[in-house]
């Protein structure tokens, strides 16, 4: 097995292969012997419980990273002019039942490789792999050819195999680019001496959130790193990123125009800056089995860092490889079984894109958001979590049961992007888009409370699907409520789809 590229994703499937495949010998090529800050810090559910439950890594993650206090959104006046503490606020006051970790990458990836070393895997780092030849199975490494039974591609926005293959795809109608840095001195958000803003959240630490400061097209990110360091981030559509934001001083300007995220960073010192032009990228395949190769992460898509799904896709793809990699090794024929699990991640992959695709206008509002984020959360443990915490992610069944349902799903999900989007018009229209954008508090879980406990149990498909309707009537009952349309019905599943 070699794998090509050995930052997060790389070093997660070694890992993973060394555990449930320990017959196959595996080798990560990584050319740079620099480990450096990069974005992907913050985990969501999937990919925590990936990294706990498979990876056994939850004493290390612990030890050497902080514990994530799930996603906290605030939300601004017109004017940006909200004092921190009056802005309107969607996060936990409590410690997230599920685990999930903020990471700080380079230290991540520097352990990763010294965890793999300890575990057998061939780790030759300082030289790119060249010369890739997927029918032969071949590359070069300093010059001398390397054979191996599977080429897994997980070098990042370098993508070898999508060029070599022309799988890429480009995402042209979700063009958000982003600009993002470390930094020292960043306000500590626990340190802010206002009893009652502090009480509201239980005194929860708001520090170890992922903190969005969200604004119509665009959102700002802080996500503590430990140690002293703060990732500060932007996302947004092109039009935000006016000439020299992308340089130190032009994108603390541009911060420092939100009064509430100026006090956060009066007195930074940055330690990097780096940035895209175009987030969003697909692939026509992410998964070979005839011909044994395979994409992991940046190397294959990307969708959105809004709710940090990253991680979770690359979760989801070692989980696949290593599966398609042990069966082969077994002498089976993976040939379907891959492109089950690559119909499975082309579906992901849309399922996520809905989420955001033209809906960074809405971003704004705290009324709308409120709606959304509650609907959001409640299908991600209904639908996506609760399916790979019970393993059935890799039930060649399950998957296709999942796929024949697909269009629904993705009907039903149209259904509400549009619904949102109309939400939005009608609260501009009616002057009501920024109306309870301060002094209001709700935890994000108006879904989820009451069956928060069943995710990951034994569920049957009819219990499955009883939540989700109960989701989905949620978000059409509170969208109606803010449209002023409110009929008082309760709708079958099946009537997301028709309507
Ligand atoms: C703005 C932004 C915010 C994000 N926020 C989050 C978040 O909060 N949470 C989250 O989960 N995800 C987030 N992501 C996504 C996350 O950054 C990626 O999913 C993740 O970094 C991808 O890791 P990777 O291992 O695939 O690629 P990389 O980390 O880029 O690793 C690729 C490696 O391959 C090496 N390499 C390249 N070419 C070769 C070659 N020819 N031979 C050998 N080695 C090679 C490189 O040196 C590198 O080490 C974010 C992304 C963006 C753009």
């Amino acid at each position: 097995m070699a794998i090509l590229g050995g930052g997060l994703s790389g070093n997660l499937l070694a890992r993973q292969l060394r555990r449930e495949a320990p017959d196959a010998s595996v080798m990560i090529v990584e050319q740079s012997g620099d480990r450096r800050w990069k974005v992907g810090e913050s985990t969501v559910e999937i990919a925590a419980h990936y990294l706990v439950a498979k990876l056994g890594l939850s004493t290390y993650l612990y030890d050497q990273h902080l514990p994530k206090n799930g996603l906290r959104f605030f939300f601004d006046t017109e004017r940006k002019d909200g004092e921190l503490t009056r802005l309107s606020e969607l996060g936990t006051d409590r410690p997230p039942p599920t685990p999930s970790f903020q990471l700080d990458r380079a230290r991540f990836e520097q352990d990763l490789l010294q965890m793999n070393i300890a575990d057998g895997v061939d780790v030759r780092v300082g030289a790119p792999a060249r010369d890739v030849d997927l029918d032969a199975h071949t590359f070069t490494l300093d010059g001398a050819p390397v054979k191996a039974r599977w080429i897994v591609d997980a070098t990042g926005r370098a993508s070898t195999i999508a060029r070599l293959k022309d799988l890429r795809l480009p995402v042209d109608d979700h063009c958000m680019a982003s600009v993002w840095g470390r930094y020292e001195g960043v306000r500590d958000f626990d340190s802010i001496q206002d009893r009652p803003w502090r009480s509201r959240s239980r005194w929860v630490a708001r520090s170890l959130s992922t903190n969005h400061f969200l604004y119509p097209g665009y959102w700002i990110w802080f996500i503590p790193l430990g140690r002293g360091v703060t990732s500060v981030g932007l996302v947004g559509e092109k039009d935000v990123f006016r000439r020299g934001i992308r340089t130190k001083d032009g994108f603390l300007e541009f911060l420092r125009e939100h009064r509430a995220v100026a006090s956060m960073i009066e007195d930074v010192e940055g330690l990097d800056l780096e940035g895209f032009t175009q987030l969003s990228y697909a692939t026509k395949r992410f998964f070979h089995g005839a011909e044994r190769w395979a994409l992991l992460g940046d190397a294959a898509a990307f969708p959105d860092p809004f709710y940090s799904p990253g991680s979770d896709f690359i979760s989801l793809e070692c989980e696949y490889v290593t599966d398609l990699v042990r069966r082969d090794l077994a002498g089976e024929d993976v040939a379907d079984r891959a492109r089950t699990y690559d119909a499975f991640m082309q579906f992901r992959f849309e399922a996520t894109m809905l989420l955001y695709r033209d809906l960074y206008p809405c971003f704004g509002s705290y009324d709308l958001m409120r709606v959304k984020l509650n609907f959001d959360l409640g299908c991600y443990y209904n639908l996506w979590l609760d399916p790979i915490v019970k393993g059935d992610h890799l039930d060649e069944k399950f998957l296709l049961k999942e796929l024949a349902r697909g269009p629904e799903t993705i009907a039903a999900l149209e259904h509400f992007s549009a619904l949102f989007r109309r939400v939005r018009e009608h609260l501009l229209k009616t002057g009501a888009y920024y109306e309870r954008n301060l002094g209001e508090y709700n935890l994000g879980v108006d879904c989820l409370r009451p069956w928060l406990d069943e995710v990951g149990t034994p569920r049957k498909r009819r219990q499955i699907r009883a939540r989700t309707e109960e989701v989905f009537n949620y978000g059409r009952r509170e969208s109606l409520k803010l449209l002023g349309e409110d009929d008082g019905k309760t709708l079958r599943l099946d009537q997301f789809v028709e309507a």
